[in-house]
């Protein structure tokens, strides 16, 4: 165990992941409470951990500097031992994605998905050597992820293969969202998740896939996007029903309260409920000494 306030990059945690077999959960922060929660949980997990803000939540947390203080903060004055990432979700340019590495995000997705794959591969590059050059990790979209986020509805346009092989040989990312049929948000009925392609798509670009819109997909499902090279999920739907549940709830039952306490403090311990399931579905319990030693 050790104490530590550094925030580390993505790559480390999840090329040990995809290499032993199990998946890091990326769960994505709308509020102090969240990343206390999720905090909290990969602690008691004794789990690698990726926080996450969304590029279109940033100017609604604070900005990029409060979101680092927010979560560098925390990792001190709660003395978490496991490593932690913070990684910016969606960044919708290559300047957003600078800003967020200047402020101090240990990992960046830029997401071209909607560009044609020219320009996708012509961006991801400029924020791959930015990134690289301060020992930040990036990530790179191919095909969309369908279902809404964050106010924004897709629909899923599945990754065509041969362009997920050249972006990665092209940029030299370090973990690739290949969209294969998952939605942001609730699904409409069993998710239909592509898996010949993802097996095709992992032996060929040998880094670790990421699986965008985690909540709601069935355990066996996760459990088979693992043993096919997803290393990293991302969740936040989940949370956010888990907490507006609860805090629904108690408004319900206490209609005279407006003490913030009582009603922030149960919707965080549901947030942290659902991300200690999800990190021992995605099988990341009890890795930290296996991180710590690389
Ligand atoms: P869900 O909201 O469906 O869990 O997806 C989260 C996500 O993919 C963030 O990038």
């Amino acid at each position: 165990m050790y104490i530590h306030s550094e925030l580390i990059p993505m790559k480390t945690m999840i090329f040990e992941a995809r290499n032993t077999g199990y998946a890091v959960g990326q769960f994505n922060i709308n509020g102090l409470q969240w990343a206390k929660a999720i905090l909290q949980a990969a602690e008691e997990e004794e789990s690698p951990i990726i926080l996450a803000a969304s590029d279109r939540l940033i100017e609604f947390l604070g900005g990029f500097r409060t979101i680092v203080g927010m979560v560098k903060g925390l990792v001190e004055d709660m003395a978490v031992t496991v490593p932690v990432a913070l990684h910016l979700d969606h960044g919708m340019s290559v300047e957003r994605c600078k800003a967020a590495i200047d402020a101090g995000f240990s990992s960046v997705m830029f997401d071209g998905s909607r560009l044609p794959i020219e320009k996708n591969i012509e961006m991801t590059k400029k924020v791959v050597e930015y990134a690289k050059s301060k020992g930040v990790s990036v990530e790179a979209e191919v095909g969309t992820v369908g279902g809404m986020e964050d106010g924004l509805i897709g629909n899923v346009n599945y990754a065509d293969p041969i362009e997920c092989i050249r972006l990665v040989e092209e940029t030299n990312v370090d973990a690739l969202a290949a969209a294969l049929g998952s939605v942001h948000g609730p699904y409409q009925g069993e998710p239909k998740l592509g898996f010949k392609e993802m097996e095709y798509i992992s032996k060929k670009v040998g880094i670790p896939l990421v699986l965008h819109g985690g909540s709601g997909i069935p355990v066996p499902l996760i459990q088979k996007a693992i043993t096919l090279g997803h290393a990293k999920i991302n969740v936040n739907t989940e949370c956010t029903q888990a907490w507006s549940a609860v805090t629904r709830d108690i408004f319900m039952k206490n209609k005279e309260t407006y003490d913030p306490q009582m009603l922030l403090t149960p919707g965080q311990q549901a947030i942290k409920s659902v991300v200690k399931e999800k990190i021992r579905e995605f099988g990341s319990q009890q890795r930290v000494h296996s991180q710590i030693q690389r």
